[in-house]
């Protein structure tokens, strides 16, 4: 699609590199990129792309649909799927070699079908379900994945569980989590069952919590910049990667008594110069910002005035001297001195980076750079 209007989304490559090997400091395990929703909207064939290069090999997604975009321009990685898949689409997964997550021996029972029609062996991995309360296999486990482990055509290659609270101040509950998996792990070899990969770790674990790390690790959030916490980690340098722009659309003062927007909640108490923004909440840019978030122009901040409309935002521009239709804003992301991080959008909105990443909708060209 075109690009007339003045947004986009700017992902600096050169950063993700950076973050990649500021993770690399933290862990000797093998790291798994986690690049569900698109990379957290950063776009999962590009950041692949460049990982790829550094010597990653194996890449996480959350459904069949993400993963088999992926193979597609990428034959040489290993990609697994982290969350279910429906049995009916086992033969996809052995055809495409795409590893999923298996939580019901039914699934297991339904690639063994596939990995035998199709003279195939099929990769998967046991999720365990030791206190996250989501999905993953929990009182009869050890009875469940040693019936798996016996199904022809099948190659038990991972283990691993999800941490419920591995970005608290207090780790008990995360190490009760690992104390359970690793009580499993210990009675499964008793059993002859021997998994070559364990793994339990997200961002904040890897950060915080060595003794998760196993033999592979699963990042998502650090690699694109921001931490899962505020009281670890900032020393070691995140750069995010992500910044959102625009161009300013629109100047007017408006004057004592005018307003701004729908339902009037912003109205001027002096002669305000307002600015228009061709970005709106339909990209993305949150609604709950109205009348709360800033923007950054000229290296300052303007607070955004009136209720954020679907595809349209204003600012008051008053402070800032010589601002001019056509100006760059950035609405996430540096400008000189100042920044707006997504956790100061997340804040706002009551919510997490994570959400914010997200948010930006596919309306929103993202512009690669290599810093
Ligand atoms: C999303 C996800 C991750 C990555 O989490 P971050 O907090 O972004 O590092 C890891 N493991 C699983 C199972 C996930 O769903």
């Amino acid at each position: 699609m075109a690009n007339f209007r003045p947004v986009w989304a700017e992902i600096d490559l050169g950063a993700l590199k950076r973050n990649y090997q500021r993770l690399q400091k933290f862990t000797d395990s093998e790291i798994m990129p986690v690049v569900k929703a698109d990379a957290y909207g950063h776009g999962a064939v590009e950041v692949v792309g460049v990982l790829r290069k550094l010597g990653v090999k194996r890449f996480g997604v959350a459904f069949l649909e993400e993963a088999l975009e992926l193979r597609k321009h990428y034959r040489d990685i290993s990609i697994m799927v982290i969350g279910p898949t429906l049995p009916e689409y086992s033969e996809i997964l052995v055809q495409e070699e795409i590893i999923p997550e298996i939580f019901q021996v039914e699934q297991a029972e339904a690639l063994s079908q596939a990995a035998i029609k199709l003279q195939k062996t099929a990769r998967l991995h046991v999720k365990i379900d030791t206190g996250m309360g989501r999905i993953g296999f929990k009182d009869n486990a050890l009875e469940d994945i040693q019936r798996i482990a016996r199904l022809p055509g099948i190659f038990v290659e991972g283990i691993y569980t999800h941490l419920a609270t591995a970005d608290s101040k207090d780790l008990t509950y995360a190490f009760e989590q690992l104390r359970i998996f690793d009580d499993l792990y210990q009675k499964l070899k008793t059993k002859s069952i021997n998994i070559p990969l364990r793994h339990a770790a997200n961002s904040a674990a890897i950060l915080q919590l060595p003794t998760s790390h196993y033999e592979l690790c699963r990042p998502g959030i650090v690699l694109y910049g921001l931490l899962p916490m505020e009281h670890f980690g900032q020393e070691a340098g995140f750069e995010p990667v992500m910044s959102l722009k625009a161009k300013i659309a629109h100047l007017k003062t408006i004057y004592p008594g005018e307003s701004v927007s729908y339902g009037r909640t912003f109205i001027a108490e002096q002669p305000t110069r307002v600015a228009t923004l061709p970005i709106g909440y339909a990209d993305g840019l949150r609604r709950s910002l109205s009348n709360r978030g800033d923007v950054l122009i000229k290296g300052q901040r303007a607070p955004i005035i009136g209720k954020i409309c679907m595809d349209q935002t204003m600012v008051d521009v008053s402070k800032i001297e010589g601002v001019k239709v056509g100006d760059e804003v950035t609405l996430l992301g540096r400008d000189g001195s100042e920044v707006i991080t997504a956790d100061e959008l997340a804040e706002h909105c009551d919510t997490i980076s994570y959400e914010i990443f997200c948010g930006f909708s596919k309306r929103v060209p993202r512009i690669y750079k290599d810093s």
